[in-house]
């Protein structure tokens, strides 16, 4: 494809981003589209942001500005970036992804480095569990911190489990996974004297769908997503019985939230025996609840 079949004005990386500017702002705004650029000289060239800055005259070659050509017009179709390259990070972890999986958040980062820094591990031989952990993210990210734990992840989807055996094994962690669906009755998890069981399990309402960016609804996972309006709090009566069973005393539940369900889920935890703590996530919603098992 000849340069004057693209959009951009020439090789030059200043008129590429200036393209991006041009064509996305509106859509995403500036800042945004600065992190897209960011993350797309990093993933296709190499470059870190301080060669970007500095590079501004310097030209690529036609197959690389292809590549940013098909990614300008798949960013204009709301396709969420972290697909365009492939991965994103998780707590210093990197976690390829894909449409079988929910791309992780910055909420969840928020939660496990909460767990990782406010609660004590100790050393004595233990267990973490991971429940509905999709990409796999947040038990290699557990993993990597406490080399010495035995972590089991679960996930009711094959295609999500192949995803995360792949994550854990690029990101050097040995996690036990597991096939497993929450809402089924008659499954047993071999974990016993667990320290800390995490979650971030499906949450959102179908009535919330018309409220959602086409990014998540076209290219997250439904599995991953939804809950019947019906029964949103299905999985946490599913987590809050495995964790009684489970959980050794003073061990830690963290489960992410529905910011609207935040009075709701601590209702359902303190039936259930535990006194649940809700924390805010960086935009100020209640995003996860911590709780210590102290029967
Ligand atoms: N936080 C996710 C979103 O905003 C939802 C994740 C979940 O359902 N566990 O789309």
């Amino acid at each position: 494809m000849n340069t004057r079949n693209l959009r951009f004005k020439s090789n030059c990386i200043r008129d590429i981003v200036s393209l991006y500017h041009e064509e996305l702002d509106a859509l995403y705004g500036s800042g945004e589209v600065s992190v897209f650029c960011e993350m797309l000289f990093e993933a296709f060239l190499g470059w870190d942001k301080v060669r970007l800055l500095t590079s501004k005259e310097q030209t690529i070659d036609q197959s690389d500005l292809l590549r940013f050509h098909w990614a300008l017009e798949d960013l204009k179709q709301h396709r969420p970036i972290q697909h365009i390259i492939g991965y994103t990070d998780f707590c210093g972890c990197c976690i390829a992804v894909s449409p079988d999986v929910l791309i992780p958040r910055p909420e969840t980062e928020e939660m496990v480095n909460w767990a990782l820094n406010n609660y004590t591990i100790d050393h004595s031989p233990f267990t973490f569990l991971d429940l509905c952990t999709g990409s796999g993210c947040i038990a290699i990210a557990l993993k990597k911190a406490f080399p010495q734990a035995e972590v089991t992840a679960v996930d009711v989807s094959d295609k999500a489990l192949e995803m995360a055996r792949k994550n854990a094994k690029s990101n050097g962690t040995e996690i036990n996974f597991l096939q497993t669906d929450l809402l089924a009755t008659n499954y047993q998890l071999p974990t016993a004297n667990c320290q800390l069981i995490i979650s971030n399990p499906p949450y959102v309402r179908d009535s919330e769908r018309a409220a959602m960016q086409p990014n998540v609804l076209d290219y997250d996972p439904a599995l991953a997503l939804f809950v019947p309006d019906d029964d949103p709090l299905r999985f946490y009566r599913a987590i809050a019985q495995i964790a009684r069973k489970s959980l050794r005393k003073e061990g830690l539940l963290a489960v992410e939230i529905n910011e609207a369900l935040a009075e709701e889920t601590c209702v359902l935890l303190k039936e259930q025996g535990f006194s649940p703590e809700v924390h805010e996530d960086f935009r100020g919603k209640p995003r996860w609840i911590s709780a210590v098992w102290n029967p």
